[in-house]
Order: structure tokens, then sequence, then C-alpha cells
């Protein structure tokens, strides 16, 4: 696709310079990820980390998820113990972020972690964002690159048109691997799952030896930030469905559904990971398209399906 936006810059040597420096100046870079696209900032620094509340227009209650290369630099700022030492040997760097206590003489902002004791913590695969963060002498909060409440980024456009101008550089990592938020793990106490997502719950109980608890939609989300409206079109949801009306944007699953205008297949081949990376994109591609209704199959509730629907469940709020 043609590049229409001046802040859109290809991933080179030079261009990875600019973006370090502006880091280093505490401003904001739109970077990619695994998961999705974000916008990071000096997690270290109050006044970097202000400004991603504010372009996000992020509640302040809602900590970000702090990015680091290696377990070097993260060190001084958490508490480390045995459950996290086993899931970070074999996860990361991966999708997937760790909830531990943070250290006393920690230097992140209190900012970034809401005035929390505790902090959330990830370890990105993307290889231009390992190269930022190794290049640094700070680690990045990087929450997803979008206004909060809306639809994720999967690619350099999305940020964009999330932000326009506002964000001085966005790098452009191509579209996102995975294409859905890490899966995040409360380690502070008993494992539990915050956040379900590609690395899935039996995967991560079988690596702990513990069968573990996930928060699913149907109870009360208890960590901060877990907002109950998220990932939203703007546009009212009917989830579970078996038809639509031709006005109506039908998002479905596998080669069972007809083709059609209205019709949004996330995988032809029913594989949920690449329905996992298509929901996003289709998401945005149906509200360009001004549909006023949006209906979704019912989507298997395994592997990665469980993040699907956690998201489509809160899209629908
Ligand atoms: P995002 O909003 O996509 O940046 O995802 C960050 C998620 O991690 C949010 O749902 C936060 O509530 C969660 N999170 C960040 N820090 C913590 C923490 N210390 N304890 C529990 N959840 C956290
Ligand atoms: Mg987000």
């Amino acid at each position: 696709m043609k590049n229409i936006y001046s802040n859109i810059f290809k991933v080179n040597n030079n261009n990875l310079s600019k973006a370090i420096n502006w880091l280093k100046k505490r401003e904001l870079v739109g970077v990619p990820t695994e998961t999705v696209y974000g916008l990071a900032g000096n997690a270290y620094s109050s006044k970097a980390v202000k400004k991603i509340y504010i372009l996000k227009k992020r509640p302040s209650k809602n900590p970000l998820i702090v990015h680091y290369y290696n377990l070097e630099q993260l060190k001084n700022d958490v508490v480390l113990n045995n459950n996290f030492l086993r899931l970070y040997k074999k996860f990361s760097p991966g999708p997937i972020t760790f909830v531990l206590k943070k250290k006393k003489n920690s230097l992140l902002s209190n900012i970034t972690t809401a005035k929390l004791k505790t902090v959330a913590v990830r370890f990105p695969e993307n290889k231009t964002l390992r190269k930022i963060l190794k290049s640094l002498n700070f680690p990045l909060a990087i929450p997803s690159a979008n206004k909060s409440s809306h639809i994720s980024p999967v690619s350099a456009e999305d940020v964009a048109q999330e932000f326009y101008n506002s964000v001085k550089i966005i790098l452009n990592g191509g579209s996102c691997k995975i294409g859905l938020e890490s899966t995040v793990v409360d380690l502070t106490s008993k494992p539990k799952i915050l956040r379900p997502g590609f690395i899935g719950v039996a995967t991560i109980s079988k690596a702990l030896n513990i069968k573990i608890s996930i928060n699913n939609n149907s109870r009360i989300i208890k960590a901060p930030g877990m907002l109950k409206r998220h990932y939203s079109p703007g546009i009212p949801m009917k989830l579970n469905q078996k038809k639509a009306k031709n006005n109506e944007a039908f998002i479905v699953f596998g080669k069972k559904y007809k083709k059609g205008k209205n019709i949004f297949n996330l995988s032809y081949k029913s594989n949920l990971d690449e329905a996992a990376k298509n929901l996003y994109k289709t998401l945005r591609l149906i509200k360009d398209k001004n549909y006023k209704m949006i209906c979704v199959c019912s989507i298997p509730q395994a592997g990665i399906g469980l993040a699907i629907n956690d998201r489509l469940n809160r899209a629908a709020k």
C-alpha cells in the first residue's frame, strides 16, 4: 500500500536511530510488536508516560505494560520468582505479560504503574522493537497504539489513522504476526490468567505443572484497567448469530458460510490463529464501510479462540 502518512517510516538503521533519539528525548514512537502496534515511551519518565495517557485518553488507573530487552534490564524493577523464571525461559521473548511485585527502589514512574505495588512486564519478540530496547538504558511502557477502548492497530497505517501527526514517528514493521494482545498472567500469588492470548491457559498450566484459573468474562474482572468495554468498533454488535440481514456486517468463521458483500470470513480454513490475525483488521474494515450493525457467528472456545471471544465480548459491550 502507498504510504500517504508523513509520519510512517520504513525500518532501517537511520530511522531506528531517529526513533531511539525521540525516545531518549521522552517523546513517543509508534512501534510494531508481534501482538499489535504499540505507542512507546520511557517507562521511567513521568513526562513521557503522561503523554501516552493523554494521547490515548486512557484512564489513569489503567496501568501500562513495561517492555524489557532481557532479565538484566528487568532485575532492578521487580522481584523475581520461580514461576516467573519458568515461564520466562519457556515463552520469552514472546506474547506473554507477567504481573510481578514492584521493587521499592524501582525507577519506574508511578504513572506507568498507576500507583500499584505490582507491575506488568513483557519481553517482546519483534526484531525491530528488540533492537530499540537493546540500545536504551530504560524500559519502554507500550500500550496498544489506539485511543482507549477503540480497536487495536495491526498495521502502521492503523496507528496513523488513530493519532495522525501527534506521534512523531511510526516505524512500519508490516502487519503484526499474531494480531491480538499478549496473554497477561498474574504471578504475584497463585498464578492466574488476567487476559487470554496466543499462549493459552493449558500451555501455561503445563509449564507450571499446576492448574491455573482464568478470569473469564462471566466473572468480575479484578485487574485494574481490565475494562469491560474495549476493542470497540463503535458499532452495536450481536454475538453467536446464525445469520445476518443484508445491511448488517456478518463476521463468520469457516467455509460453511457463503461468500457475500456483507460477509467477512475470519478464516475459510477454520484456522483460529488466522482468525485472530484477521479480527481487528476486519473490524476496522467494517467500520470504514459504515455498517450500523455487526453480527458475529460463534467462534470455537478453544486455543486462541478463548482470546478471540474475550475481545469480541468486550467489543460488544
Ligand atoms: P493494554 O491496555 O493493551 O496496554 O493492556 C495492558 C493490560 O495489562 C491492561 O488490561 C492492564 O490492566 C493490565 N495490567 C497492567 N499492569 C497491571 C498490573 N500491575 N496488575 C494487573 N494488570 C495489569
Ligand atoms: Mg489496548
